[in-house]
């Protein structure tokens, strides 16, 4: 029962924190209240990923005649389509636990709470409490669907995340309130297989964390597969009494009415931080998020946090990196803080986005006078090959030192070409030195080359 190191938790943040705390040789336990993998692999990233694949392959089945392929017919099966997803995460779960039992940890099942003196109590299904001690807690609960108070989600007409990649039946029409990555992911697969959407999102543009040119296609590029977009929209009610949720939208035209089966509240998350022993311990939290240093220590010795319940981007690589980060420095190693300028952000909509760095405003606001740089996949080679001439690379230097301050890609596979850019970012890249690496062809990835190129002048396929 006495542990070097207790994870509250087990998402990407929790487990991967119990598996480096593992290999560094503490002695650790892991606490989860429900699957292993946390929301991350059950009921965010690899999911959602599952039902945008059904998507993409659907849709290619829709435009097969374009790459000369015929095909009689093809159906959505959304049963088979959830199933499936479902199939995905639950094999991920089972991946967590073979990885617990391989590095020795203990998974204890169970709602936690730290108490003072670095006692965790554990109550399990039938209520019964257990305490264990460790010399350091971590704490890594995550987050849960925001709730509007004029959008109480009731699971069944409107709804949170979960419910939207676990329905029963397709709805004909779904209303998505918010454009975020989740959102504009929901809205793109419903439509992709069927449904009518709208997106109402209350900001000016769609994915409003991304380079403005970024929105601006991505909105050009939905409503060209049929979704309507309303921004600066904002949703006042829902009424949810008739046969249709009749939801209230207030518009820069006025206020309208639009009709649909389901409604989906994509408004953002908020951080599980209640009744997990926070007051009683003395934990300071800020703005619903737990205060910790670069370290992710809190104010009270040997109680950390990490992940979505503190701050920077609510990403599953974003808490796995603050996981490792958090043990290797209680073992003492010399490690850096993260820096969340360089964390990549990925929209697996069709087209993707991917971006890193400084957005175009973003670099503006800062005082650095730029150079950008821009590559249409319409003149890539291996775009036009794959059908996939939709979208851009965009880069962004200093105009002073050549320091590459920023990339914002959408297009085809563009969340896999992302890693390149990270990297160029973290090794404190120039422009030329993107331009002079010499990239493989015919990839996508030579729009990133070509970008930078075009940054300096020296573009060589427009
Ligand atoms: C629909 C959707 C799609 C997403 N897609 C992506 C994506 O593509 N890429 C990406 O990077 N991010 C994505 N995210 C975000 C990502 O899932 C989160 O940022 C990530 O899961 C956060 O990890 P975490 O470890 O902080 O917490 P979580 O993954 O939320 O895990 C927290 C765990 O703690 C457990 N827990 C909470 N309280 C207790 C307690 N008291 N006792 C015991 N256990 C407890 C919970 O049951 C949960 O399992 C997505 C999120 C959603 C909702």
């Amino acid at each position: 029962m006495n542990y070097d190191i207790i994870v509250i938790g087990s998402g990407p943040g929790g487990y991967v924190a119990a598996i480096r705390a593992s290999q560094l040789g503490f002695k650790t336990a892991i606490v989860e209240r429900e699957s292993l993998g946390g929301i991350c692999l059950n009921w965010g990233c690899i999911p959602t990923k599952a039902l945008l694949k059904s998507a993409q392959v659907f849709e290619y089945l829709n435009h097969a005649e374009e790459y000369g392929i015929k095909v009689n017919g093809g159906e959505a099966d959304f049963g088979a389509i959830i199933k499936r997803s479902r199939g995905v995460a639950d094999g991920m779960s089972k991946g967590i636990q073979f990885l617990m039992k391989k590095n020795k940890i203990d998974v204890i099942t169970g709602v936690a709470k730290i108490k003072k003196g670095g006692k965790v109590e554990v109550k399990d299904a039938e209520g019964a409490t257990k305490e264990y001690s460790a010399k350091h807690t971590i704490l890594a609960t995550g987050a849960r669907s925001r709730e509007l108070p004029n959008l109480k989600q009731d699971g069944k007409r409107i709804i949170g995340y979960r419910q939207a990649m676990n329905l029963e039946k397709q709805p004909k029409s779904l209303v998505v309130v918010g454009s975020g990555a989740i959102g504009v992911e929901f809205a793109y697969f419903y439509n992709a297989i069927g449904t009518k959407v709208t997106i109402v999102e209350f900001l000016d543009r769609i994915v409003p964390v991304e380079d403005e040119e970024i929105s601006k296609q991505l909105e050009r590029s939905l409503k060209k597969a049929g979704i309507t977009v309303l921004t600066n929209a904002e949703v006042q009610s829902v009424d949810t009494s008739g046969e249709l949720s009749k939801v209230q939208v207030k518009t820069a035209k006025g206020t309208e009415t639009i009709e649909a089966e389901t409604v989906l509240s994509a408004v953002g998350i908020t951080p599980n931080i209640e009744n997990i022993g926070l007051e009683e311990v003395g934990v300071k939290t800020e703005k619903g998020r737990v205060v910790v240093d670069d370290f992710y220590k809190t104010n009270i010795a040997g109680i950390y946090a990490i992940g979505d319940i503190v701050k920077g981007q609510a990403l599953a690589h974003v808490a796995s990196a603050e996981g490792i980060t958090c043990v290797e420095k209680i073992k003492g190693l010399d490690v850096s803080p993260i820096n969340y300028n360089n964390i990549p952000g990925c929209t697996y909509c069709s087209p993707e986005i991917a971006s890193v760095g400084y957005t175009e405003k973003a670099a503006k606001d800062a005082g650095y006078e730029i150079k950008v740089g821009k590559f249409p996949f319409s003149a890539s080679g291996k775009a036009s090959a794959a059908g996939a001439k939709d979208g851009f690379v965009k880069v962004i230097f200093d105009a002073k030192y050549g320091e590459f301050l920023g990339a914002h890609m959408i297009g085809s596979n563009v969340t896999e070409m992302i890693a390149e850019v990270v990297v160029a970012r973290k090794l404190e890249t120039t422009g030329h030195e993107i331009i002079k690496s010499v990239h493989p062809h015919p990839t996508m990835s030579e729009a990133i080359m070509e970008a930078a190129a075009d940054a300096y002048g020296e573009v060589i396929h427009l």
